[in-house]
């Protein structure tokens, strides 16, 4: 770094990071009045200069060498599986794939968007009262102190933000044919049509339903129709062109902040973005009750300081955390003790899937988006009865063709040589004639699972790096057998040639990509001592500070989170500018 840190004239309210939590959040305050900087790592990513539809679908740029992802030269995490062990950092991602630049990792996600049911904002107690002591103690699950009628509002906004498409199950208490008859009630239905299934799926919903179950249209942001959102910006209908997953999207079809928000964002006056500027440390005054501002670097190693009334702190869940522990806010989470508010509650999600092989039927791998497809909720949560079995949770399962790029999908039986002509025998045979059955499931906090600032090895900056102490909790590994029973079920009743099982076993491992739902560490809920924010994702101990993303869960059902990310940016948005401002620098709830 260059020098001392100089100082920018001051702002009403610096907001860390422009993915979906970020933007949304920082055009909500720009819309009621207030002057936003936005400060963010990576670089300005739009859709117009940077997704042309002939060069986005390119694998081995965008899949393979990750270029839309954070690289771990710039920063990464050190990870190890129980705290009797030395972590290590991870030099290249697997198990998870950070986003960086503008729209985040919500620029090359697959578009699920979930509504968390209203039973998980006060899991903790639900669980104890329906099963008591049957509910395994190592388990530290927590309320997220807020609830259902305080959610919907927000999800719905949100939903009308990335234009989500769907098909209602529940409207007002009415269960409707041919939508999620677990979800919370909702107001309205989704703001645009379910997507079309392709084969594999629609094949899934028919064998599925003949099995008794209620297959839906999974709920998708990448979209089904053309749709203007609540900001005025304009999407088209989604193509299927396969590339979906880890790229971004030339169509404008796939909902993410530079398609939904920046672009309105940054011609209003009172927004200024600065990217390659990555946040060094929120800064607070002397007794550390109220932030200053933050002091960022730029990519010539310029520090800055950036005075702000209010500090939002959206850079998703692993930097949200280390921010705080680099800023001394909230007391660090001691696995021990059980005691701190900064870092507790890691989760991770639970991955599972069969793959089937056919003789009989041909697929078109190739065709497929992200969230496209038909989904069953029999197995998730609690809409089964967990009575003696053991663990508790469990997963949505679902038929997702997100298109099958000719590098990484190459599908093959078990027992196929890794290499040579037999495999490619094999890679030619199956390509067409495969599909999974995901099972996203659950991850229940316990106790040893938690973020801390690493000892030993630091970033290029010389800060500490993360470190994830991570290991499935032997509930999870209960729960992912007994889901995976039931969709080899159901993948055996569509009578494939053969079948594979991949239910988690073992310990986590950061090698093989798993899921990006990295959630907790600080985490929301109604008691200070065991959370880091309120319920309007305030912090506790520094009222100008909203620390909002996936960290703010406290543990993770079995969905996807940006549905419930977007709703909590709504809410803290909300929060800021109908409550807060008319008594700044005061809690908006009371310890
Ligand atoms: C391959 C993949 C597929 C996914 N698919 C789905 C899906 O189908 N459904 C679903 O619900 N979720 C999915 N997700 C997860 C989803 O991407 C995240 O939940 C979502 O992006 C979270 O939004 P966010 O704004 O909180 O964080 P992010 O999108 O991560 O945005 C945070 C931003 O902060 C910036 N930042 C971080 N640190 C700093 C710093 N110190 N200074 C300045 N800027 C900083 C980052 O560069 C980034 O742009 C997927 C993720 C991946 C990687
Ligand atoms: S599959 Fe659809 S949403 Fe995804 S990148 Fe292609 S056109 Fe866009």
């Amino acid at each position: 770094m260059t020098g001392p840190a100089k100082r920018l004239p001051h702002t009403d309210a610096v907001v860390i990071g422009l993915g979906w939590a970020g933007s949304i959040i920082a055009k909500e305050m720009v819309d009621a009045g207030l002057e936003v900087v936005g400060l963010e790592r990576g670089g300005w990513i739009e859709t117009g200069v940077d997704f042309n539809i002939n060069t986005a679908p390119d694998e081995l740029r965008y899949a393979r060498r990750q270029e839309l992802m954070l690289q771990t030269v710039q920063n990464t995490v050190t990870a190890r599986n129980n705290s009797a062990q030395e972590a290590l950092p991870m030099r290249k991602w697997g198990s998870f794939h950070p986003g960086n630049g503008t729209g985040g990792a919500g620029l090359h996600w697959a578009g699920i968007t979930w509504r968390f049911q209203p039973e998980e904002f006060r899991l903790a107690s639900y669980l104890s009262e329906k099963y008591g002591d049957e509910v395994d103690p190592n388990l530290t699950l927590q309320d997220w102190g807020t609830d259902w009628s305080e959610m919907e509002p927000a999800y719905d906004y949100f939903e009308r933000i990335a234009g989500v498409s769907g098909k209602a199950g529940n409207i007002n208490g009415e269960i409707l044919a041919g939508g999620n008859p677990f979800e919370g009630a909702r107001t309205r239905d989704y703001p645009t049509g379910p997507t079309i299934p392709t084969y594999a799926p629609k094949l899934f919903a028919q064998v599925a339903e003949d099995l008794g179950y209620k297959p839906f249209h999974t709920p998708s942001s990448i979209l089904s129709e053309a749709y203007t959102n609540i900001y005025g910006m304009q999407m088209g209908p989604c193509t299927y062109c396969g590339f979906c997953t880890n790229y971004g999207c030339a169509n404008l079809s796939k909902a993410s902040a530079i398609t939904c928000v920046l672009p309105a964002l940054v011609r209003q006056q009172g927004f200024t973005a600065r990217t390659r500027s990555e946040v060094l440390k929120i800064e607070t005054d002397s007794n550390g009750s109220k932030a200053t501002g933050v002091t960022f670097v730029d990519s010539d190693g310029q520090e800055w300081f950036q005075p702000a009334d209010i500090v939002v702190s959206a850079a998703f869940t692993f930097e949200n955390v280390r921010l705080m522990l680099l800023s001394g806010i909230g007391t660090p989470y001691d696995p021990a003790t059980g005691k701190g508010q900064t870092g507790r509650n890691y989760c991770y999600q639970t991955a599972n899937n069969v793959r089937l092989f056919f003789d009989d039927k041909e697929f078109n791998s190739f065709i497929g988006g992200g969230a496209i497809g038909m989904a069953i909720d029999e197995t998730n949560n609690d809409n089964f009865d967990h009575s003696g079995l053991g663990f508790v949770g469990g997963g949505s399962t679902r038929v997702g063709p997100i298109g099958a790029p000719p590098i990484g999908s190459r599908p093959v039986p078990e027992g196929t040589p890794k290499w040579g002509s037999k495999w490619k025998q094999a890679t030619t045979e199956n390509y067409n004639r495969s599909m999974s059955i995901g099972c996203e499931s659950s991850s229940y906090a316990q106790r040893g699972n938690y973020l801390s600032l690493d000892p030993n090895y630091k970033d290029r900056l010389g800060r500490p790096l993360l470190r994830v102490t991570f290991d499935f909790p032997e509930n999870d590994l209960r729960m992912s057998q007994y889901v995976t029973d039931k969709i080899e079920e159901i993948g055996r009743a569509m009578n494939p040639r053969s079948i594979e099982r991949n239910a988690m076993t073992g310990h986590w491992n950061t090698v093989p990509y798993q899921s990006s739902h990295v959630v907790g560490g600080f985490v929301m809920g109604a008691d200070p001592e065991t959370s880091g924010t309120n319920k309007y994702l305030q912090s506790w101990q520094v009222p100008n500070l909203f620390v909002v993303g996936a960290n703010a869960f406290p543990q993770n059902p079995g969905y996807n989170p940006t549905g419930t990310v977007g709703a909590l940016a709504v809410k803290a948005a909300w929060a800021i500018t109908r409550d807060y401002l008319k008594a700044p620098h005061q809690p908006l709830v009371q310890a």
